[in-house]
């Protein structure tokens, strides 16, 4: 557990974040319901509201909590309780993509777990231990890898939204300030929505209950029958889309792969491309051998495939909970120290989280650290660290003692900045009116 006089450091320099910036990321704050959390606890406390951004705003500062929510909800009285009685009116939708959700490699280098039991200890994200079963302790951490391919669904699920369901307007996008991405959609046609409606959307969203036959892919007569370019929508047009789009561009070993058939098979069949084109806009693919049951095997493996590596991985409960609350954006992440920077969604392609929601100073200070592996922030490698006093720039000093992983040493030797490749670039790249403190 960190020591109070870490907490009490950590809490006066998040107050002074909130006292140089003005948080006003919340529309219609009024009608929000608000919680909060204290170190370690991401939320202790909910039900409250606020008269106005300002209102908010003072409470930030003088309270100084080290997370905060709101209701993607609007109430008519959101500080009552229970819930019926807050009088529910409407509420945008928020997808929530986290690393944790996300089987990355990079997981594999910086995550480790330890066996409440034995003590058995070893990297990577283990559940159960190898040797005696027990259950295990778990500590992650994020890269610039594992940010990334979050990154990625959120691009994918904005497309989604664009394509598939038209929702151009009133979507925000902001770094969750640890894990990932958070989007919230407010348009006034996503607000009306109703509970089942939001189910079927997280449902298309993340491919539950897909039938191929349903969607018009049915083996029959010997052949893989397909729907028709001009009529078909939604996951049908998905799957035909990139299975024309793999087919044009000749990507024979990835075919192979998804089908689980030879390379040389499917160049083969690749040479008469324009023949197997013209199948698919008469309603059905290419046979791939003269057996036909590995025709079929091969065509179902294939479209599964091809719906996993389309879908999206998000957290349902996020997006189907009325009652959930959520980070507000701007916001300091108590366990990180980094703000949930929101940002425009043009800008989500070159958005860089563990650089651009840097919020503290390169000014050195002086931390103990239990154990940190190799991590990058900033722009810069730190560690790996093993129960061993160091000087850190603030920002990352803040970083490992908000994560509980170090905590704030008693001598501090103030002296010139430590790090003078990093520079301040939150502002600019954000777009938001934030200072360096
Ligand atoms: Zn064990
Ligand atoms: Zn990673």
């Amino acid at each position: 557990m960190a020591e109070q006089k870490t907490i009490d450091f950590l809490r006066k320099k998040f107050s002074s974040f909130y006292r140089e910036n003005f948080i006003d990321s919340v529309p219609e704050i009024e009608r929000r319901e608000f919680g909060y959390g204290e170190y370690g606890k991401k939320i202790i406390a909910r039900h409250y509201s606020f008269g106005s951004a300002k209102e908010f705003n003072s409470f930030l500062r003088e309270k100084t909590p080290f997370y905060v929510s709101y209701s993607p909800a609007f109430y008519d009285f959101p500080d009552k309780r229970p819930m019926e009685r807050k009088k529910y009116l409407k509420s945008d939708i928020i997808y929530e993509f986290d690393a944790d959700d996300l089987k990355t490699e990079c997981k594999q280098k910086h995550d480790s777990w330890k066996c409440r039991e034995c003590k058995a200890e070893g990297k990577g994200l283990v559940e159960r231990c190898p040797s005696c079963g027990s259950a295990t302790e778990t500590t992650e951490w994020v890269c610039d890898e594992c940010l990334e391919a979050t990154k990625k669904q959120t691009l994918k699920l904005i497309n989604f939204l664009e394509n598939d369901f038209n929702f151009t307007e009133g979507i925000s996008v902001n770094f969750s300030g640890g894990k990932g991405y958070h989007l919230h959609l407010r348009s006034e046609k996503i607000q009306g929505l109703n509970a089942n409606a939001r189910i079927e959307l997280v449902d298309f969203l993340t491919a539950q209950e897909i039938d191929l036959e349903q969607l018009g892919f049915v083996y029959s007569n010997k052949k893989m029958l397909c729907p028709m370019e001009s009529t078909a929508f939604g996951w049908s047009k998905k799957i035909l889309f990139s299975l024309k789009n793999m087919i044009e561009k000749d990507e024979a070993e990835k075919i192979a792969a998804l089908g689980n058939a030879r390379v040389s098979t499917i160049k083969k069949i690749l040479e008469k491309k324009e023949l197997v084109l013209k199948g698919m806009q008469n309603g059905f693919l290419f046979p791939v051998t003269r057996a036909d049951d590995s025709s079929k095997n091969f065509w179902e493996s294939l479209l599964s495939n091809l719906v996993e590596k389309e879908k999206l991985f998000l957290d349902r409960q996020t997006s189907v909970d009325l009652a959930k609350i959520i980070r507000v954006p701007n916001t300091i992440h108590g366990s990180t120290g980094l703000t949930a920077t929101e940002f425009e969604r043009e800008k989500l392609m070159k958005f860089n989280p563990l650089k651009e929601s840097i919020i503290f100073s390169t000014n050195p200070l002086k931390v103990f650290v239990r154990t940190a592996p190799k991590f990058s922030l900033g722009g810069e490698n730190f560690g790996p660290f093993e129960e061993q006093e160091t000087d850190l720039p603030e920002f990352a000093a803040i970083y490992l003692m908000a994560r509980n992983s170090a905590n704030l040493s008693e001598k501090q030797t103030f002296g010139k900045s430590l790090s003078k490749k990093f520079s301040p670039a939150f502002s600019e790249k954000a777009g938001i009116e934030q200072k360096r403190i």
